[in-house]
This record gives C-alpha cells, sequence and structure tokens, in this order.
C-alpha cells in the first residue's frame, strides 16, 4: 500500500540506523520498534524447522516449514530428515537466543526477529513493489491474503497470475498441491544476500493441500506463508496469522503490531 502522510523522514532514518546496531533504542517512537535488547521469547523463534544452506556466491538460502497441527517441531525434523531435506537445522539445539531483536511489540522479523532484517530492496520505487505470483487453484485464498497484506504501508503487494515482472520489481512464486503427509501445512523459501536482502528468484511458498481441512485453514496458512515472504516473522499474539503455530482460532488476518513491523522496522 502507498505511503499515507508519515513520520518524519529523520525518524525513519533513525530507525533504520537503530535496527542496524546493538544499542537499544530510547524515547516513544524508538522503543516501540527495533530494536530491542533483552532476550527475544522463543516462541518468536521456534515452532518451525528450518533448512539452511549455504551457497557458492556467499548467499544463504532458507526454507522455514510450519508444522501441521498435532505434529511437534522434533517430529516435523525428524519426518523431513527421512524425506531427505538438506541443511536441517535440529529444533532441539538450534535456536540461538538473540539479545537484539528487529521488532515492533510482540510482532517479530523473520529468524527469529534478526537484525538487520530480512527484507526487500526499493530499487528506485518510494516502496518495495513485490507481486505474488498465485499458481494455486481458487480454493487457496491467496488473492485475498494479498488484499490484506497489501494494508501495510511501505511496501506494496500485487497479486498476479501472468508473468512476473521486471524493471526492479519482486515475483514470489505462491504453488499448491497434496504434498501428502510431510508434516508442514506451508514453508517458504528464500536466499538472502549479505545485506540481508532477499534475492529476486529465490523466493517461493508451498501450500499443503492434504492438511487444509478448511477455508479458514486454507486462509490461516496462506495468510501466514505470504507474511513470511515479505519478511515477517513470528508474532506472540495467537490473534495474528503470523503466529508461530497452528491454533484452533486458526486467525485469518495481520495483527497491527505486523503492519507497524512492515511499516517502522522492514520498510520504513
Ligand atoms: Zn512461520
Amino acid at each position: 500500500m502507498h505511503r499515507r502522510p508519515r513520520i518524519a523522514v529523520a525518524l525513519a532514518a533513525a530507525l533504520t540506523a537503530a535496527c542496524l546496531t546493538v544499542a537499544p533504542a530510547s524515547g516513544a517512537a524508538a522503543s516501540a520498534a527495533a530494536p530491542r535488547s533483552g532476550s527475544v521469547p522463543s516462541a518468536a523463534a521456534d515452532g518451525h524447522v528450518w533448512s539452511v544452506r549455504p551457497q557458492a556466491d556467499g548467499s544463504v538460502a532458507y526454507t522455514a516449514y510450519r508444522p501441521a497441527p498435532g505434529v511437534s517441531a522434533a517430529r516435523l525434523y525428524r519426518l523431513l530428515a527421512a524425506q531427505g531435506v538438506p541443511g536441517l537445522l535440529d529444533p532441539a539445539t538450534a535456536a540461538t537466543p538473540l539479545t537484539v531483536a528487529c521488532a515492533y511489540s510482540t510482532a517479530y522479523a523473520f529468524n527469529g526477529g534478526m537484525c538487520p532484517p530480512a527484507r526487500w530492496r526499493w530499487n528506485g520505487y518510494s516502496d518495495p513493489q513485490v507481486y505474488f505470483r498465485d499458481h494455486t487453484p481458487a480454493a487457496w485464498p491467496v488473492r485475498a491474503s494479498v488484499t490484506e497484506w497489501n494494508r501495510a504501508v511501505g511496501v506494496d503487494s500485487y497479486w498476479t497470475t501472468g508473468p512476473c515482472p521486471t524493471s526492479g520489481r519482486h515475483c514470489v512464486h505462491v504453488w499448491s498441491g497434496n504434498y501428502g503427509t510431510t508434516g508442514w501445512t506451508g514453508n517458504t523459501s528464500y536466499r538472502l544476500d549479505s545485506s540481508r536482502f532477499f534475492i529476486d528468484g529465490s523466493v517461493w511458498v508451498e501450500l499443503n493441500d492434504y492438511y487444509a481441512a478448511s477455508t479458514v485453514d486454507r486462509r490461516n496458512t496462506a495468510c501466514h506463508e505470504l507474511g513470511h515472504a515479505l519478511g515477517v516473522g513470528h508474532n506472540l499474539a495467537d490473534a495474528s496469522c503470523m503466529y508461530a503455530t497452528d491454533v484452533p482460532s486458526n486467525p485469518q488476518y495481520p495483527h497491527s503490531s505486523d503492519y507497524n513491523l512492515l511499516r517502522y522496522v522492514l520498510y520504513p
């Protein structure tokens, strides 16, 4: 969504700079945004199983798998290992508590609130332009989820079934299929360059039909994975679709803190 009249450029610059430093910010506006010192609640990072694959060119490829209902991270890890997924981090030992987080209230940047946040480049636009190339059937509410994420100020999200655009605009492929009893409802894959910007062509989402028993399941899963593809990590509030694990309430929408994370922390 395009910017409304917004915070001063100086404040935006300060927030950007703050997100890259270790010193905790002070002041009302800054303290609401990134970074924050102190330990990051483990719930911001756990709940998923990660595959991390360093590349020869210095970039790093990641896939985040969200467990299906009733599947623990430990069990999903074993399932993925049996499927031959490379680069798996054992959730029992992989969590490295951060002492500084890129976060806004209960919403954390991807990779457990890691700073600088994983995000898209502006490429000369006033907001990064992110196109979601939808390969799914109509039962998956990808278009509706893109509309919700486009309410965010600071990054523009578009839905398309056409070719991926060029000229500095980004593209996220969204796939679905009956991937079977994989243990995950959805996953998001991406590569980050050394400045932790998403690399064009490396970001895609997979939505698993197998665990999508209802319309609300699909809405929750689509909202969650598309949020990751914008750089939004997990939210400690279970009213957000970015809550790390499936909950019976199946939140359908981003939380206000997710929008604020996008506006003030990821794309200021
Ligand atoms: Zn997730």
